[in-house]
């Protein structure tokens, strides 16, 4: 075959700057983090990765599962959706969410591959480069991710431990100037677990009223609470402040690899009018979400039994607090309750360890000699921190019946010894590295 004339060779391809400066900081901690020294005489327990399913025996809801069997065989969304999504399904996220003072109605509502993706068409809609938004110092880290991307600054608000993780609002008024686009907020959040009360939300809303500023709400873990606290969605609180609010089937549906997610415009008074263009004119990037979780979304928030949440829920409850109390007692351990979500921050007291120098070293050291993986809050923004995640692996437990399937009732065992080994350990390790 006669091939191209033999020239130059060809120069190294450049890759864009944008995709360059792109990087996922969990990724970046753990890819430093050495699996080579591991201690291979006991099975490695990972507590780091917040995928409910990465134990395997933590399944989504049968009816979450036949719906989407049903929109399958029926061969009827196999087509492309709009780019905003399907009616029907935005229909029932709309009536879902409504909130008394702010009625939504389908055309409020754009559904995206997954929260990640929602997150991304908020952040590039409000933000370019030479402005800035703030956001949670700790927080999720792919808010700054995103923003590095569009090449806009982000400004971490402080939030404090002793007060539940509530934000240090003096310090958020004093980061807000002329270029500050936005107020983003986690709540319920990771990787804090913290759960805002009314008043603080009422707190956080002044702020932005003030300095008109609209908030992002990253809400996707909605309900997931703890009893004793309420979920308030940020938007039912005002009638001033324009919202745009994230969320998504992954977490409360225990199915994040499905990729579906939302934006829900909350705009009392016809502010965002051109946010909502911008919106749906980046929806079209990728023509929209994934057509057969689209299609049986109404499904699954209709017929999942409310019975099913709540077992979830007792279950990441009652993990939450064996969690805290062994933790607790841990030598120079400073666990901080978390009041929803599937994860807890804790203290390290390095003022108390004999040859530790840093959470990155603390997390190296109990995987080195302990085979226990738990993240650095380094990846988070919080040195001196890290990272459990305990997740429910025990959908059916409370029910009558469970006994009958002895398959689960293996897993749940096996789950169970290796989440209590893994406090074990720690405790050793501590007892090891820390003075009491
Ligand atoms: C998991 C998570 C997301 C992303 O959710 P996906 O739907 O899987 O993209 C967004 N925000 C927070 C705080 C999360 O923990």
């Amino acid at each position: 075959m006669e091939t191209v004339e033999k020239g130059q060779p060809f120069p190294c391809i450049e890759a864009s700057s944008a995709s360059l400066r792109t990087s996922n900081p969990i990724r970046e901690v753990v890819d430093r983090i050495d699996t080579s020294q591991m201690n291979k005489s006991k099975p490695m327990i990972p507590l780091s990765i917040g995928d409910p399913t990465v134990f395997g025996n933590l399944n989504a809801c049968e009816e979450t599962i036949q719906a989407v069997v049903e929109v399958t065989k029926s061969c009827q969304a196999n087509g492309y959706p709009k780019a905003v999504g399907m009616i029907e399904a935005r229909t029932a996220i709309a009536k879902e969410f409504t909130v008394p003072n702010c009625s939504l109605t389908p055309a409020d509502v754009i559904l995206t591959s997954g929260c990640s993706h929602a997150l991304q068409l908020c952040l590039e809609v409000l933000l370019e480069p030479g402005k800035n938004i703030l956001i949670p110092n700790p927080g999720f880290p792919l808010y700054k991710t995103i923003c590095d991307y569009i090449g806009a600054e982000t400004r971490g608000y402080k939030l404090s431990p002793e007060r539940g993780w509530q934000i240090d609002l003096k310090h958020l008024r004093a980061l807000i100037d002329s270029n500050t686009r936005a107020i983003l907020i986690n709540n319920p959040s990771n990787p804090c677990g913290a759960v805002y009360p009314k008043s603080h939300l009422c707190e956080i809303l002044k702020v932005a009223e003030e300095a008109k500023l609209p908030i992002i709400a990253d809400e996707i873990y909605h309900q997931i609470v703890f009893p004793g606290n309420e979920s308030i969605p940020i938007a039912s609180l005002t009638n001033v402040v324009p919202v745009l609010s994230v969320g998504g089937l992954a977490k409360r549906f225990l199915v994040p690899g499905w990729r579906l997610g939302w934006i829900i415009v909350y705009d009392h008074h016809n502010v965002f009018s051109q946010v909502r263009e911008g919106l749906e004119r980046l929806s079209t990037l990728i023509m929209g979400a994934n057509s057969l979780i689209q299609a049986a979304l109404p499904k699954i928030i209709q017929n999942v039994p409310t019975s099913w949440h709540l077992s979830v829920l007792r279950n990441l409850h009652m993990q939450a607090n064996y969690s805290y109390e062994r933790l607790s007692h841990m030598n120079g351990l400073e666990p901080v309750m978390p009041q929803g979500s599937m994860y807890i921050m804790v203290g390290i007291q390095i003022e108390k360890s004999r040859d530790i120098k840093n959470d990155i070293d603390f997390c190296q050291k109990l995987l080195n000699e302990e085979s226990v993986f738990v993240l650095p809050g380094q990846c988070f923004g919080a040195s001196n921190y890290f990272r459990i995640v305990f997740c429910a692996p025990m959908d059916k437990l409370a029910e009558v019946g469970v006994l009958q399937d002895v398959m689960k009732l293996y897993l749940l065992i096996g789950y169970l010894r290796l989440f209590f080994q893994a406090y074990n350990r720690m405790s050793d390790f501590c007892r090891r590295h820390m003075r009491s």
